[in-house]
């Protein structure tokens, strides 16, 4: 690890102020677009319709001749049956399903592999429509009958996290809202949990985390897309309750995030010094701790109820000090809040080690007996690469595109 300081691209006594304006967001947003994944046509000419709002696919509807309503009954048949064979929508007339299978389908991306770990954790490795791959991982509950799926944002990530292995792999491209609703849509076919359970009966995959490949605020629109999908009661019908957006902190977004999705948040904070997590998160010379902090304190679906979570991962002799723990606590202060500790999962070329035993034990009595509740996370699916920070594939970017020392800018 390098000991020297990079140079803050912003001030750290900046107001938070100077960062949420509209100017940053365009700017994310266009720097975003150059990523963009392909458009959804197939090579014979078919469209895609998953993945497309409601409103598309009415306007779809209108371009083929047919009335509004048929995006509902639609809508219903992919999001609810999960039926991707029109012949199956029995509410649909035979000449109607016969036309649209003539323009359409209701497409998957491919599965490369699916293994499952000892410990019943399962990865995908999925493959989309022009050959790239992106991983997603099911982790299901020890005591109970449900799960959280992991599902990856980007191929690849432009923010070399030193501890993530992800990391090493550059930004390939962004993934469309087809492709993130899509690893959700895939992984329960894998588990046969359709049609979509409504109310209160139990899911199995009851929880989404956007906490997969890639940074999913540099992704805002295809993954705020997707997520609107996921949560029409129409559809899959997932509670904004139940899903996690995890972030390395792109304040600006983080706002955008809060006021249009209001799903949960969490942030990768891993360090509480900005020397340090300049070093092991480096857009934090972006977007600093204290700006992160201010954006956390104003998220607004943060409550009592739905608290903020803090990933810190603990890398022995690096974050993991009792000083390091009682800066936490300071940081966090006054925020409705838990923290995850999450012991390091070692990959090929990796110079950490995980915290001791001891160690991470201490670092959690400081955080638990300040009224956090600071759970370890025991690593699930190491034995197969699915534990966090360990997702890679072999993906490579085609169009070399200009990366800056610094690893923060190369696509935002
Ligand atoms: S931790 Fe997340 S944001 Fe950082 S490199 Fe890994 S995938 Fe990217």
């Amino acid at each position: 690890m390098s000991s020297v300081a990079p140079t803050p691209t912003r001030s750290r006594d900046g107001t938070a102020a100077s960062l949420l304006n509209d100017e940053e967001r365009a700017r994310i947003r266009a720097k975003s677009a150059q990523f963009a994944p392909p458009t959804a046509a197939m090579p014979d000419g078919r469209r895609d319709l998953v993945g497309l709002s409601r409103e598309e696919l009415t306007d779809i509807m209108v371009e083929i001749g047919e009335k509004p309503f048929r995006t509902k009954q639609l809508w219903h048949w992919i999001y609810h049956q999960g039926a991707t064979d029109f012949s199956r929508m029995s509410s649909i007339a035979r000449p109607l399903q016969e036309k649209l299978a003539e323009r359409f389908v209701v497409g998957r991306p491919g599965v490369v592999t699916e293994q499952t770990s000892q410990d019943s954790t399962r990865k995908f490795l999925f493959r989309f429509r022009d050959g790239q791959e992106a991983e997603t991982v099911y982790i299901p509950d020890r005591q109970e009958d449900r799960g959280a799926v992991c599902i990856s944002s980007q191929v690849g990530c432009t923010l070399s996290c030193t501890f993530c292995h992800t990391g090493t792999q550059a930004l390939v491209r962004n993934l469309g809202a087809a492709e993130i609703v899509g690893q959700f849509m895939a992984a329960r076919d894998s588990y046969g949990e359709w049609p979509s359970p409504k109310g209160d009966t139990p899911r199995l995959l009851s929880t989404i985390v956007l906490m997969g490949m890639g940074e999913p605020l540099y992704n805002y629109d295809n993954v705020a897309k997707a997520m609107r999908i996921i949560m029409d009661g129409e559809g899959i019908g997932l509670s904004r309750r139940r899903i996690t957006l995890s972030t390395s902190g792109v304040v600006p977004m983080m706002d955008q995030c809060g006021a249009e999705l209001g799903i949960n948040l969490a942030v990768s904070l891993h360090a509480v010094r900005d020397d340090l997590r300049d070093e092991i998160v480096p857009l934090n010379r972006k977007y600093p701790i204290k700006e992160i902090i201010a954006a956390c304190r104003r998220y607004p679906a943060a409550s009592n109820a739905r608290r903020i979570t803090f990933e810190y991962i603990m890398l022995r002799g690096i974050n993991d000090s009792e000083a390091d723990a009682r800066e936490l606590v300071r940081l966090i202060s006054g925020i409705p809040a838990k923290v995850n500790l999450i012991p390091f999962n070692p990959w090929p070329g990796s110079s950490y080690r995980p915290s001791t035993r001891e160690q991470l034990e201490k670092f959690a009595n400081i955080v638990m007996d300040a009224g956090f509740a600071s759970p370890i996370r025991m690593p699930r699916g190491r034995d197969i690469l699915a534990a966090c920070g360990q997702l890679r594939t072999e993906s490579q970017r085609l169009r070399r595109v200009a990366r800056p020392d610094d690893g923060t800018d190369a696509a935002q």
